[in-house]
């Protein structure tokens, strides 16, 4: 059941995401400060919008959406980036922490109508922004992605982005247009991207990624046709890369680095049989 104002009684033993600015409150652990608010250096909460998440480890999580550099919290850890939550390889939490960035953003970012552009209100039944004055109503926006890992016989496609951190490479990815299905966005993605052709689309699993509000949906796929073009404002390089000669690769418990391990596997697979 949705409660999304549902707000935590003193007594309560809960995780604690605290938000702003797309950073969260980290302890020395790297993870969300846990306890009962009674017991912890909390601020008074009253001032604070508060915002019921779902459960980790059968505690319930709460948001606390906080002003960006707002020293209240000081005493319970530090504002960072989410990243740290991916490198503990702590899946649950990760999912958790993208939850409270992407309302945060969604709640910073709809305090106005689009439509009339009157002040806009939570409503307090389900999580949903709404005009009072044109009864215009926003969802939390999640923009799909496909993101694919590409082989060719025993090798993989990997490029790297402008934007990816030096010396990383990764597999291909791209936004879904409007009306696109997701098979018509890889198709497209992969030859804007890469020049190619792919064949024996495979889905595979998806990621919730909150930079900002990506919903990655991760497929594998085989090189049908074509020579390598990567697109010069997408990506700066790229190459087919036998396993044994991989490159500097994202991190495990991000899609990419499942999607490469899922094509390792079956090409191991094949040769044992
Ligand atoms: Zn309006």
């Amino acid at each position: 059941m949705t409660k999304p104002y549902q707000r935590p009684s003193a007594d309560e033993p809960a995780w604690w995401f605290i938000c702003a600015g797309g950073e969260i409150v980290l302890d020395d652990d790297h993870q969300p400060p846990h306890g009962r608010a009674e017991e912890l250096p909390l601020p008074t909460l009253d001032e604070y919008q508060i915002i019921w998440l779902g459960e980790v480890r059968e505690r319930s999580c709460y948001l606390v959406l906080a002003d960006y550099g707002d020293d209240a919290f000081a005493a319970l850890g530090e504002f960072q980036s989410l990243r740290p939550l991916i490198e503990k390889h702590d899946e649950e939490m990760f999912s958790m922490a993208s939850r409270a960035k992407q309302i945060t953003e969604f709640v910073s970012t709809h305090r106005f109508c689009g439509r009339c552009g009157a002040r806009m209100q939570a409503v307090d039944w389900e999580l949903a922004m709404q005009c009072h004055t044109c009864k215009h109503r926003c969802y939390p926006r999640i923009s799909p992605c496909i993101i694919v890992a590409i082989r060719k016989g025993k090798k993989i496609l990997l490029a790297r982005g402008e934007r990816h951190r030096p010396g990383l490479y990764s597999v291909l990815a791209g936004f879904v247009e409007s009306g696109e299905t997701l098979e018509q966005t890889l198709a497209r993605e992969v030859m804007e991207e890469s020049g190619i052709k792919v064949k024996n689309v495979q889905y595979v699993c998806s990621q919730p990624w909150p930079f900002p509000n990506s919903l990655m949906m991760g497929f594998t796929a085989e090189w049908e046709s074509g020579d390598l073009h990567f697109d010069p404002f997408e990506l700066e390089d790229g190459a087919w890369y036998g396993f044994d000669e991989l490159p500097d690769i994202p991190l495990p418990g991000t899609i990419a680095n499942r999607l490469i391990e899922t094509v390792k596997a079956q090409i191991e697979q094949e040769s044992e049989t």
